[in-house]
């Protein structure tokens, strides 16, 4: 009974919430909204540009920027409507705002990382093609029902890709859902105006109020709008993510620096503390390392360090950390393994280092090891594993190198 109240005065709020938003939207004055399209837009070119001036070289948001300006003079066009012949205004206006809207899909595209050569001439041809549309349209059979239907099928057209990558790549940001869903709003909303246009009787303009024509505009704003800004957090969001590699990378070999590396073992050994599970710490060193750089010189010597790192990944699981501790010293961190498997594991990097060819190196090179195994407690931190670890490398480096030393906690 007591569930029934509830759910009815939900029922009614909804309702009526619903009604409101409908009769809000309804209430629009279409040129009210436009102007404010129309200002949005100069605002935004106003402010992008003044974020593009210390960003010229970002081939994206070049041409994000050219692609608001394109946007921006096909609605000034629009505004200048009545006093410029018509044939003028619709012509320009439209040509403009359909390459403006297909560079903006470009732009978010290639953030995104999907543009290929296939889309550039898919993009080329959809374009084109709307364009063409339209003017034959204007040429052949110019009523205003039409080139609105044309115009608005093929605006929708060109930005069903982004929509659809945006929403579909699983690793995207909540940022780029939302630019997502906004596209998606603006599709059906274009589709739907261009069907209202196909069907209505009467002669449909620019601002004939109606459901469609509202929420068309309203879809426009919130591009515009949304869009804009989001297209910016999103460049940074990418500028960040690049920062953030660059300060856990080793700049060489591209694997975790030896900051990072202390941060992600430190973790990992709190972990395994709680969960009183062994854990492995592998250190390992290049074998007379110094007379490879005397023979062959630094950039050899630097090939050699790539080389390694890449063929000691290939033999790392995905929840291993490997990260260089400098020099021609790396760390090794593998969760979860015990004395037996780790023997196994480290007997296999020091083959494969052995086995493999590097570039211009005419010989093999080699690799001493030192191994610890442990179970932690709360005590345990990297620092004490290192030194234990560290102790055995010195060994294994005494006995001749090429050969791992494993140190045993009591
Ligand atoms: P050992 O077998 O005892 O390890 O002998 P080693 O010659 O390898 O001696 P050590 O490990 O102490 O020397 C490391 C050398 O690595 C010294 C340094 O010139 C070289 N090195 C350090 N960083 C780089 C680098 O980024 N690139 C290159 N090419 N060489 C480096
Ligand atoms: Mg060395």
């Amino acid at each position: 009974m007591k569930n029934d109240t509830v759910s009815s005065i939900i029922n009614i709020i909804s309702h009526f919430l619903c009604k409101l938003v409908l009769s809000m939207i309804m209430s629009l004055d279409m040129k009210t909204v436009f102007i404010l399209i129309v200002l949005g837009h100069l605002f935004s070119i106003v402010l992008i540009t003044a974020y593009w001036r210390t960003h010229k070289k970002d081939r994206t948001l070049n041409i994000f920027l050219l692609a608001k300006c394109l946007q921006g003079m096909a609605w000034l066009f629009v505004v200048v409507r009545g006093g410029v012949p018509d044939l003028i205004t619709v012509t320009v206006a439209n040509s403009l705002l359909f390459a403006g809207f297909s560079l903006e899909a470009v732009a978010m595209l290639k953030l995104l990382l999907v543009f290929q050569r296939s889309t550039k001439i898919m993009y080329i041809t959809l374009t084109a093609a709307t364009a063409l549309s339209f003017h034959v349209v204007v040429l052949f059979h110019n009523t205003e029902n039409i080139r609105i239907a044309v115009a608005s099928l093929g605006t929708a057209s060109l930005l069903v890709l982004p929509a659809y990558h945006m929403l579909r790549i699983k690793q995207t940001s909540l940022i780029m859902k939302i630019i997502g869903m906004l596209y998606a709003i603006a599709i059906l909303c274009l589709v739907g105006r261009a069907g209202i246009a196909i069907n209505f009787h009467e002669k449909l303009g620019f601002f004939t109020p109606g459901h469609f024509q509202n929420f068309a505009f309203l879809a426009l704003f919130l591009i515009m709008f949304i869009g804009n800004t989001g297209f910016i957090l999103l460049l940074k969001e990418k500028v960040d993510q690049e920062l953030l590699r660059l300060a856990n990378h080793d700049d060489l070999t591209g694997i975790l620096n030896r900051r990072t590396f202390v941060l992600e073992a430190n973790l990992s050994i709190e972990q395994h503390a709680k969960s009183q599970e062994h854990l492995t710490l592998v250190l390992f060193d290049i074998d007379h390392f110094k007379k490879i750089n005397d023979s062959y010189g630094h950039h050899i010597g630097d090939c050699a360090l790539q080389e390694l790192t890449k063929h000691i990944r290939l033999q790392l699981r995905g929840e291993d950390s490997f990260g260089r501790y400098g020099g021609d010293e790396f760390a090794i961190l593998l969760p979860r393994t015990d004395e037996e498997e780790s023997d196994r594991l480290v007997e296999r990097f020091r083959n494969v280092i052995l086995q493999s060819s590097m570039p211009d190196i005419p010989h093999p090179i080699s690799i001493s090891l030192g191994v610890v195994t442990i179970v932690p407690n709360r005590q345990t931190n990297l620092e004490s594993l290192y030194k234990l670890c560290d102790r055995a490398l010195y060994d294994a480096k005494e006995l001749g190198r090429n050969g791992a030393v494993r140190t045993r906690v009591a």
